[in-house]
């Protein structure tokens, strides 16, 4: 998995949280930044910093000034990739927020915004996590309405088949109002023809079997060095036979990959160093040719970079819009990198062999000689295309899996994005409503983020490096199958649960008091046995892995301290609570259960794995699930974040950059106007 995401209000101090400490300071003195700045639907828009930015020097903002230009420029791609007719939907819906000139107010109005806001969120017409394609809340009249009564837009046109605003409103009838029309971006229902049922732009007029057939041919045998098939390019059939259109300069999208690399090319001349500059080369190279052993080039150039202060993402990278996982969204994410986070992550991974001689797993389970995983935290300047408004808050990149083999990876937490999730959690009312008492409640606000720093720090540096199978056991994907990844994060987090309570982490500077470790058991045993659930629908089990290890932990230490109350099940006011009442009982449960699971990696225990997960993890109980939906509903919690972008703006003399300023818009809607008309580099239909 190359990004992970977080989901607001789920993470309430527990895991997969990072926040710098810097930061905290800043906070304190500019009180007044909002983060919070619109809320419709199932979201809710956050606005994150970049401190530090002004103390970079001038070459330094002009490269994050290029880079984020080169970022944007490529962002009607996504759009296009996501569905074909989205940027005819969205230059539409632009041009009636931006012109309308009748009553903008009434309930069909306020459906009409919110379905526009939801569109800009999603990239498209479908919403961008569960796929399945946004209902309008007004009707098909009223939309012929908004569009005639805005004489001064620019509709888009094609020609020959929408000349006139009526043949827009036909050509978008379907598409807007006809559930049946695009349902689903991405398909992966078993039995079905994953490709002619999603409504993703990555293939047109060819079925799956056709598809697959066509890469099966041009796979090379035994090839060690392989490209990753068919990544940047759109299959449709000409002539009967099928033919790659591939995405690069003079190619498909290729008036926005030009301006992209117009972009990158000022970013070179700023280079801080040759090896950024031999990358940023080998990035646009890639952009010209499309051919993809110029983009394992460039990867494996990248990973070489680990000294430069400024690093960048910027391509066509994850797989996950595919069902077939070969097509690769586009995507951009700018950022510098956080010198003390990432002192706080080295201060760990040093450690790393004191860390294993003192575990609890068994001798014989213990590696030798442990070498940390090499990590660090950035702090993001912009993002783009599949990486906004909706953010990773971690990538692990590259995907290629023989350039992480033999040229290594880079694992990097997004800081100040990570940060503005946690300040709108710690404000929040969720905090309130699911701790059990003030206690709780002061732990998570003080320790919380930190706490959740620090579980992600152990867990990534430590936790998945440590330990070692017994010689001739295969890898656990063989022995363990399809629990191995439950298995695995659930050994990785019992490993960071086990040290979080531990005096060393204070010895080592990276936390003032046990309190922290406290605050992150409070959050975890919360999160995993109540505040996850509210993702489920009602019926659902768990089945995503990470949420799956989280009960699995949290329910397992819950039911061997039963007879012990170390953690307690209480009801006040009919609502469910738990307390651990002895948090370093619930220390040793958490080594005992993590001894267990290192055994079964160890030895390929597959029976007792099964076992672990299928009674710990699976199953939900229903009425709680129903009980934590309720109380979330009560509060008003939004599901789902994504972020307005920070704004760099350059300050010329004459023709000269003389510096970069950075400002914080709050207005969703016309950051999304602003990006729609200033990034407009495709046909309204590619
Ligand atoms: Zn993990």
């Amino acid at each position: 998995m190359s990004t992970y995401r977080l989901m607001m209000g789920l993470a309430l101090g527990s895991s997969l949280l990072f926040a710098c400490n810097n930061q905290e300071e800043k906070t304190e003195a500019t009180d007044e930044f909002k983060v919070v700045a619109d809320e419709f639907a199932d979201i809710q828009v956050l606005r994150y910093r970049i401190p530090g930015f002004d103390s970079l020097t001038l070459q330094q903002k002009e490269l994050l000034y290029y880079l984020s230009e080169a970022a944007a420029a490529g962002r009607d791609i996504i759009w296009d990739q996501n569905y074909k007719y989205n940027l005819l939907v969205r230059k539409t819906l632009e041009g009636i927020v931006a012109h309308y000139e009748g009553e903008r107010s009434g309930a069909q109005w306020v459906a009409f915004m919110e379905y526009t806001k939801r569109v800009w969120f999603s990239n498209g017409i479908h919403h961008h996590y569960s796929m399945r394609k946004l209902q309008p809340g007004f009707d098909a009249a009223y939309f012929a309405t908004l569009v005639n009564g805005s004489a001064k837009a620019e509709f888009p046109r094609m020609a020959g088949s929408i000349d006139n605003n009526e043949q827009l409103l036909a050509f978008l009838q379907p598409i807007l109002f006809d559930p049946n029309v695009a349902a689903k971006r991405v398909n992966q229902d078993a039995g079905v023809d994953l490709i002619t049922s999603s409504a993703n732009n990555f293939y047109e007029g060819v079925t799956q079997a056709e598809v697959e057939a066509f890469y099966a041919k041009q796979k090379v045998k035994d090839d060690p060095t392989p490209i990753w098939y068919g990544l940047n390019s759109k299959v449709v059939k000409e002539n009967g036979k099928l033919v790659e259109k591939t995405w690069k300069s003079g190619g498909m999208y290729g008036t926005a990959i030009d301006k992209i690399v117009y972009w990158l090319q000022k970013a070179i001349t700023v280079a801080e160093n040759d090896k950024q500059k031999t990358a940023l080369e080998l990035l646009v190279k890639y952009y010209q040719s499309g051919d993809l052993r110029d983009w394992d080039a460039y990867n494996i150039a990248w990973v070489a970079d680990t000294e430069s202060m400024i690093d960048v993402v910027n391509g066509f990278i994850e797989v996950y819009g595919d069902p077939l996982g070969m097509k690769a969204s586009y995507e951009s994410v700018v950022s510098v990198r956080d010198m003390v986070a990432t002192r706080r992550i080295k201060a760990i991974g040093d450690e790393a062999q004191w860390f294993e001689d003192n575990s609890p797993i068994l001798p014989e389970h213990k590696k030798k000689e442990v070498k940390g995983i090499s990590a660090k935290v950035i702090t993001v300047v912009q993002e783009s295309g599949d990486a906004a408004p909706a953010t990773p808050i971690g990538i692990n990149l590259p995907n290629a899996d023989w350039i992480r083999k033999d040229f290594g990876s880079k694992s990097v937490s997004l800081g100040n994005i990570v940060y503005a999730y946690n300040e709108v959690a710690s404000k929040g009312s969720a905090i309130e409503e699911f701790a059990w008492d003030q206690a709780q409640i002061d732990r998570s606000r003080k320790f919380g983020a930190l706490a959740g720093d620090l579980h992600t720090d152990l867990h990534e540096v430590i936790g998945h490096a440590s330990g070692q199978l017994n010689p001739g056991i295969g890898t656990p994907k063989e022995t363990l199958k399809q629990y191995a990844s439950t298995l695995e994060e659930a050994r990785a987090d019992l490993v960071a649960l086990y040290f979080i309570l531990d005096p060393k982490l204070v010895e080592l500077g990276v936390m003032p008091s046990l309190e922290v470790g406290k605050a992150e058991y409070d959050g975890y045993i919360r999160n995993g046995l109540m505040l996850q659930l509210r993702r489920l629908e009602e019926g659902d089990n768990l089945e995503e892995s990470h949420m799956r290890n989280r009960q699995l932990n949290a329910g397992w230490a819950y039911e061997k301290g039963l007879a012990n109350k170390v953690i307690e099940k209480k009801v006040r006011d009919g609502k469910t609570y738990f307390v651990i009442n002895d948090y370093e009982a619930l220390r040793e449960l958490f080594g005992q259960l993590l001894r267990e699971i290192q055994r079964i990696k160890s030895e390929g225990d597959f029976a007792a794995g099964a076992a672990l997960v299928e009674n710990y993890g699976v199953k939900v109980d229903q009425a709680l699930l129903k009980e934590v939906k309720a109380r979330y509903a009560k509060i008003g919690s939004k599901p789902y974040s994504g972020f307005i972008q920070p704004k760099l703006v350059p300050v010329y003399e004459g023709e000269k950059l003389v510096d970069v300023k950075v400002e914080y818009p709050d207005n969703f809607t016309e950051q999304m106007l602003e990006f729609g008309k200033k990034n407009a580099h495709l046909p309204v239909v590619n």
